[in-house]
């Protein structure tokens, strides 16, 4: 199967229909609305109730949990689609897939079956806490603590940038539970209305206004000994383990706020007239178009790649940070293009690539900047020289 992927990528029928299926709802659910969304930074809470109905929250839940037990590169083409219509949807139902995906390979049954259920249904939308305010590309500097009790732990510290917090039913949150570095630290599913956790602040931010951003607090908030995801002092390896999942969805959020940025291009360059021809005529725009369409495609080939591994169970830790990296890199380059090309449209609210460029951003910095991806791929093929 990965000889015959490596040759020629094709994507099966059930793949190809989840991605219809997400682009048919994204169409008939977000399109309509979301200009005004992200004008009033509106998080449509209702909205991943219709997605569950249509088995996008739960996509690679297994059956057995509810979900509709979707591979990898349907997700991607499912996420792609959705980034296509709105990047904040995109990446709400990307983190939370990644947790799903978390519980899955690290929980308990107990913990499977507990939380896979109600995330597959979107009773909850599940958030990821790992960054803190002097710990973010560094994560295992974080300084939040977990102390062991008789019953389980008492959690303290402050979180930051917790995408989904304010509405999520479930957060994996990274705490320390042992000495400094990566190997004191552990995972925990925490339910956010147990006493003692709060919504400290709601980020305001450039892009992916329908999404929701906050910082957490933890003040002695008492979790049993269930909670821990995970073996104890693992948790910095699942966080990492999540992440690595996580780049297939972002790269795939990216190539959606691409291949709209090439959409709206052709349009506009076959539509606007400038020294009576319609702008698509002239080099200097076309050309703009034509490199659009070569990442777009790149960027599609290394993230179903990565995707298709995952799929194969295969190491596709490599393969997602450079489908990341070359994806956000070409979604920011391209919608600053694809603004250009719109002119002084562009740069106004009617269009929606002004959208699309203030929403590519935030895909060279989440779930790992571009330069830490950079680290990984040269670390693959130098080693560690530091
Ligand atoms: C909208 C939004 C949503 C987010 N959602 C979540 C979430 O749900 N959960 C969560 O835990 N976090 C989340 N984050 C945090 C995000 O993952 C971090 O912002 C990111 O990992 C970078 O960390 P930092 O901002 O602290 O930057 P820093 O780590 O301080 O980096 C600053 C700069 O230095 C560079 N740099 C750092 N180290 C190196 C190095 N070794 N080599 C080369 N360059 C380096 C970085 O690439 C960057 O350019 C979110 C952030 C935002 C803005």
């Amino acid at each position: 199967m990965l000889a015959q992927t490596r040759a020629q990528f094709e994507l099966t029928q059930e793949q190809r229909a989840v991605g219809a299926l997400a682009a048919e709802i994204a169409q008939r659910e977000i399109a309509p609305f979301v200009a005004a969304w992200d004008r009033e930074h509106v998080f449509p809470r209702e909205l991943y109730g219709k997605l569950s109905d249509a088995g996008l929250m739960g996509i690679i839940v297994p059956e057995e949990y509810g979900g509709a037990g979707a591979d990898y590169v349907s997700y991607a083409l499912a996420i792609e689609e959705l980034a296509r219509v709105d990047a904040g949807t995109a990446v709400t139902v990307s983190v939370h897939s990644m947790i799903c995906a978390a519980i899955l390979k690290m929980g308990t049954p107990a913990q499977r079956e507990r939380w896979l259920r109600s995330l597959a249904t979107a009773d909850s939308i599940a958030g990821f806490a790992l960054t803190e305010s002097d710990a973010g590309s560094d994560a295992a500097a974080l300084r939040a603590t977990a102390r062991r009790t008789e019953h389980g732990y008492v959690l303290r510290g402050r979180k930051q940038w917790c995408s989904t917090g304010s509405y999520a039913g479930v957060i994996m949150g990274m705490f320390r539970t042992g000495g400094a570095g990566a190997r004191g630290v552990s995972a925990f599913l925490i339910e956010p209305s147990l006493p003692g956790v709060t919504v400290e602040r709601v980020t305001e931010k450039l892009g992916i206004h329908t999404s929701n951003t906050c910082d957490l607090a933890f003040d002695d908030v008492e979790v049993g000994a269930d909670a821990l995801l995970g073996e104890e002092g693992a948790g910095f390896g699942n966080a990492m383990t999540a992440l690595t999942a996580g780049r297939i969805g972002i790269a795939s959020q990216a190539i959606g706020i691409l291949a709209a940025c090439l959409d709206e291009s052709v349009k506009f360059a076959k539509e606007r007239v400038a020294f009576g021809k319609p702008i698509g005529a002239f080099e200097g725009v076309s050309f703009k178009i034509a490199q659009m369409a070569m990442d777009l495609d790149a960027a599609r080939m290394l993230t179903y790649r990565a995707a298709a591994l995952a799929d194969a169970g295969e190491p596709f830790a490599l393969p997602a940070s450079k489908a990341k990296l070359f994806a956000s890199t070409a979604a920011r380059k391209h919608a600053a293009e694809a603004l250009q090309i719109h002119g002084g449209y562009g740069y106004t609210s009617e269009f929606p690539v002004e959208r699309h460029y203030r929403d590519a951003k935030i895909t060279e910095i989440y779930e790992g900047t571009s330069e830490i991806q950079q680290v990984i791929i040269a670390r693959s093929l130098l080693g560690r020289l530091d």
